[in-house]
């Protein structure tokens, strides 16, 4: 453990071992994750290891005697899981001196039925235990605090587990659903007089943890229960405030309460996670920063006492002793707090406490020890961390003045670090809709904009405005009776002057240097941001995108103008290859004029990125924006107006692709058609675009982005509970209407009845709902016309295949465009179902013989857009990176949402011809190359450094 490459493989073989079905494949997981490091190993064991192949006696053995001892490990860590083995765990703990507390370890909770057999077993745990529990001798150390008895038994729950949809986004629905499963378990607690902690979770999830403790019980009838309690984290510098309200609230309800006090178990989650998120970290980096702030809070629970009894849940000694002082000083009564620690760490320390009279609660996991291995790997990694006190204060002969050393003063030894300076480039973040005024800005918008929804946008050719007779009406998905707004209807004439105003413009916007042009691209930037809610409330209602989404839409907007003003001015920099005599300069011009024409799907993100790569590379515009998303359009042609960009530079010409686009694409003044869309109005572009008239200034270049018939390959050793969660994602966020959602999915034989199992239960819990509700995942699709053509292709899987999932709108169907998500098994995968873009929530679930016939009928479609593995074989992995045909492929994580910079996006074979939006590559679409070479050499003279022309050369 002290070697962090082997440590790093044995935790990730512990995780992968419970999915190991077989000896084979235990022998296989060996080999691909110890060959490489077995130099590290002794010679036994390499040698044990080398010999070892699948099939074999030996084989057998080996992987018998692997799974042996990991679950021989995870009896150190867990309790077991029936009542009966898991009562004698207790009954040992306590004639060891120590109390308990229990926790059901388990997969993570995808399903509402999932989370109904998580509350039973809590139920039979409470129902079983309590008779034999309370039928114990009494212990005066353990069985009673300073005023009388308290319950034996103790258990403790985690909320994101008794709702399947657990949302901060969605406070009420969640904390409903939440507290619909409470109810019962708090009954059946009540009646048996046992006790119910609340853990605490990610910090997204902790503000509607604490919120759901408080009105839980603030109602009637659990306002008196005492027997209750949270915990508090003091890695979170949100850990006094939280305090100070809980106190506030408290002596309010008249009741005191428990709080657990712990330094916090997912420091490295929440760190990862808020820098991929380019969130503010919420954790202390520094661990003596928990440290002390652990003791803070101490001393507040110390002098709260009565209303917040304390328990601290540390194995830091130097963290107990400053409680067992503080208790002293401010005369605590003794039985009025207790220590808690975990089962299998630390037993000596548990011990002390034990012997000095303290009640000791041993927090003991129980449950299944396979799906437990999670915990398990959590419990050896705290275990072996180079900041844990008991790796410190056993393993490595730290002095005893450093161990107990005040957490203050290590402030000099180990400073907080400087934050590093800001990359060029830096990912525009979500919003936290965790926050409440996040939540209010977005709903406050939602309303705002409804005062606007009778507006008419007129087109915008050459800076005039123009109304038309004819208007294109646009409605909202979710609510098909209201109006969002309306622009006008662009004519083939409208379109023939749009192209000329840009013809125009071209001569002037061409020679404008490249800093001002990047500058109007962030100057938008700007007014995106700080229109961000408004933006967001209407794609919200124009395109039916759920918050989270269309937030994200405006997001990548911002990205789009500032990545591309950066690599503009990089690409503004001519590269020169001199020689003597000789000046070379390379760089790039624009092509022209064009024609950008996108899809409604992002309405914002997609248009903005075709157009501003455009105009920041010198081009002029005109911006054919979907018929189903003119409005959107309009509010971007709105920030460029205000920004000053010169009339004529862009066009705003909002029509029907079929009437105007043909006039657009073959007009012989147009030198470059940036098209995202579907497959068949690509190809049609494509070919009208290369076909050439005389009249013609330019060969037209057509950027052309399509669809995709995307898959993700569920491999037999995958983490089903994050594969069925990313698969749900990548195939039922905003409906599937995104060119990279999942619309197949592929599993692997071992994994298939599991993973299909649990598929069909978790997609019949996702919430489906207008886009406009916060918590809704699945909204309208598009319009009447998508809807009718999802529902044919339903039909037609009716047929072709068996349904797994129906899906139901209820009474969403008569409001809006809805439908529910499908997903279909028992499908040939060269069945339309398997081989054609829906653009809608429907799945089709293929099984493969293998991970080489996966990966067959993943490349089985003509196109190559997206495509995700969940594994734990690094073989598997290497070979889905070289054989994998996508344009974006993704490894052990969901295969939507790509960001500008980190993913940059688009497909290959029939899913487009271009490079990569958001990507280095992709302004050189837009520009020519050229080359100036000249002959410097004057008579026989050529300027050297200084030299007559005073040019550099070489
Ligand atoms: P669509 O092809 O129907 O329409 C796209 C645009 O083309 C619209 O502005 C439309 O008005 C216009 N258009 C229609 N007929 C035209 C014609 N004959 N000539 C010129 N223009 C015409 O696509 P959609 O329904 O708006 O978008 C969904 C499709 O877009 C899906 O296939 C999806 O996969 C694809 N898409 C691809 C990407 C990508 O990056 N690869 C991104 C988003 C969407």
């Amino acid at each position: 453990m002290t070697d962090e490459s082997v440590k790093v493989q044995m935790f990730r073989f512990i995780d992968v071992l419970p999915m190991l079905r077989t000896p084979d494949s235990i022998i296989r997981h060996l080999h691909e994750y110890f060959d490489e490091i077995s130099d590290h190993f002794p010679r036994a064991t390499r040698l044990a290891l080398e010999v070892t192949t699948p099939g074999t006696v030996l084989g057998r053995a080996v992987a018998t005697t692997a799974r042996r001892n990991a679950i021989r490990m995870a009896r150190r860590f867990i309790a077991g899981l029936e009542v009966d083995e898991v009562s004698q765990t207790l009954a040992r703990l306590r004639r060891q001196g120590f109390a308990f507390t229990l926790d059901l370890l388990g997969e993570a909770i995808v399903s509402e039925p999932e989370a109904d057999a998580y509350l039973q077993s809590y139920l039979d745990l409470i129902q079983g235990l309590a008779p034999v529990v309370n039928a114990w001798p009494e212990n005066f150390q353990l069985d009673c605090d300073h005023r009388g008895p308290i319950p034996r038994v103790n258990v403790s729950v985690k909320l994101s587990a008794l709702y399947s949809q657990f949302n901060p986004l969605d406070p009420r629905r969640t904390s409903e659903g939440v507290k619909s499963r409470l109810r019962p378990l708090l009954r059946m607690a009540q009646e048996h007089h046992a006790y119910v902690h609340f853990d605490m979770e990610h910090y997204a999830f902790k503000d509607l943890t604490l919120a759901i403790f408080q009105e839980v019980f603030s109602e009637t009838e659990f306002r008196e229960f005492a027997d209750v309690g949270i915990v508090i984290q003091a890695y979170l510098p949100d850990a006094g405030r939280d305090l100070a309200r809980l106190r506030e609230w408290v002596e309010k309800r008249g009741t005191p309460i428990w709080i657990r006090l712990v330094k916090g178990a997912y420091w490295d989650y929440e760190t990862v996670a808020a820098a991929a998120r380019g969130w503010p970290v919420p954790v202390y980096t520094r661990k003596w920063q928990s440290d002390d702030n652990f003791e803070t809070q101490t001393r507040f629970l110390m002098e709260n006492w009565r209303w917040l009894r304390p328990a601290f849940g540390s194995h830091n000694l130097r963290s107990l002793a400053h409680a067992t002082a503080c208790a002293r000083c401010m005369k605590v009564p003794d039985g009025a707090w207790e220590v808690q620690m975990l089962y299998g760490m630390g037993a000596e320390q548990a011990q002390l406490f034990a012997e000095q009279g303290r009640r000791v609660r041993i927090y003991t996991p129980f449950g299944d020890l396979i799906p437990g291995m999670a915990y398990l790997v959590r419990r050896l990694l705290e275990n072996t961390s180079n900041d844990s006190f008991l790796r410190a204060s056993f393993a490595e002969n730290v002095r005893i003045e450093d161990l107990l050393m005040k957490p203050a003063d290590r402030a000099a030894l180990d400073p907080v670090p400087a934050r590093p300076p800001e990359p060029l480039f830096q990912n525009e973040p979500l919003v936290d809709f965790g926050l409440e005024e996040t939540r209010q800005a977005v709903a406050t918008a939602l309303e705002k904009i409804e005062d606007d929804f009778d507006r008419v946008y007129p087109l915008v050719i050459g800076g005039r405005r123009f109304d038309t007779r004819a208007t294109i009406v646009s409605k909202n998905p979710s609510r098909k009776r209201q109006t969002v707004g309306a622009s006008a209807k662009a004519t083939a004439e409208h379109a023939r002057d749009a192209v000329a105003a840009a013809r125009t413009a071209f001569k002037t916007w061409s020679r404008t240097p490249v800093s001002y042009r990047a500058e109007y691209l962030e100057l938008v930037a700007r007014k995106l941001q700080d229109r961000r809610a408004e933006l967001t409330a209407w794609i919200i209602v124009e395109c039916g995108k759920p918050w989270v989404e269309a937030d994200a839409d405006v997001a990548e907007a911002i990205d789009f103008c500032r990545y591309y003003a950066l690599q503009m001015r990089d690409l503004d920099e001519p590269i020169a290859c001199d020689v003597p005599g000789e000046e070379n300069r390379y760089s790039y011009r624009p092509r022209g004029v064009a024609v950008v024409i996108a899809p409604w799907n992002f309405p914002l993100a997609i248009l903005t990125g075709m157009t501003v790569a455009a105009l920041v590379a010198g081009n002029t515009v005109v911006m054919k924006p979907a018929e189903q998303s003119p409005v959107i359009a309009a509010k971007l042609m709105e920030m460029f107006e205000e920004a000053g960009l010169p009339d004529g530079v862009l066009n705003y010409l909002p029509g029907v692709g079929e009437e105007i686009g043909p006039v657009l694409v073959s007009h012989p003044d147009v030198d470059l058609i940036a098209f995202t869309g579907s497959q068949a109005v690509g190809l049609g572009i494509n070919e009208a675009a290369a076909h050439t008239d005389r009249s013609q200034g330019s060969i037209r270049r057509v950027i052309a982005e399509l669809g995709g018939k995307n898959a993700i390959i569920v491999d037999d050793d995958a983490n089903l509970d994050e594969a069925v969660v990313g698969v749900i994602h990548s195939a039922f966020g905003y409906a599937g209407q995104k060119c990279s959602a999942c619309s197949r999915v592929i599993v692997v034989d071992g994994a298939y009845d599991e993973f299909a199992r649990r598929l069909q239960a978790a997609v019949a819990s996702v919430v489906i709902g207008p886009a406009d509700q916060p918590g809704t995942l699945v909204g309208p699709v598009i319009d009447a016309e998508a809807r009718q053509r999802i529902e044919d292709y339903l039909s037609v899987g009716e047929d072709e295949g068996r349904l797994l999932v129906k899906g139901d709108t209820g009474k969403l169907g008569d409001q809006g465009f809805f439908v529910a998500p499908h997903v279909f098994v028992d499908v040939d995968p060269e069945s339309r179902l398997a081989q054609e873009e829906i653009f809608g929530p429907v799945l089709v679930v293929l099984r493969a013989r293998d991970f080489s016939h996966a990966l067959e009928l993943a490349n089985g479609t003509r196109f190559a857009l997206t495509g995700g593995v969940y594994s734990r074989s690094p073989v598997n992995l290497k070979r889905a990176r070289q054989e994998f045909e996508v344009g974006n492929l993704y490894l052990n994580r969901s295969i939507t949402g790509a960001m500008v910079q980190r993913h940059p996006f688009g497909g290959y074979k029939m899913s487009g011809i271009g490079s990569k939006a958001g990507g280095p590559d992709y302004l050189l679409q837009f520009l020519v190359p050229v080359n100036i070479t000249e002959n410097t050499l004057r008579r026989g003279f050529a300027p050297g450094e200084g030299g007559a022309s005073g040019k550099k050369s070489g």
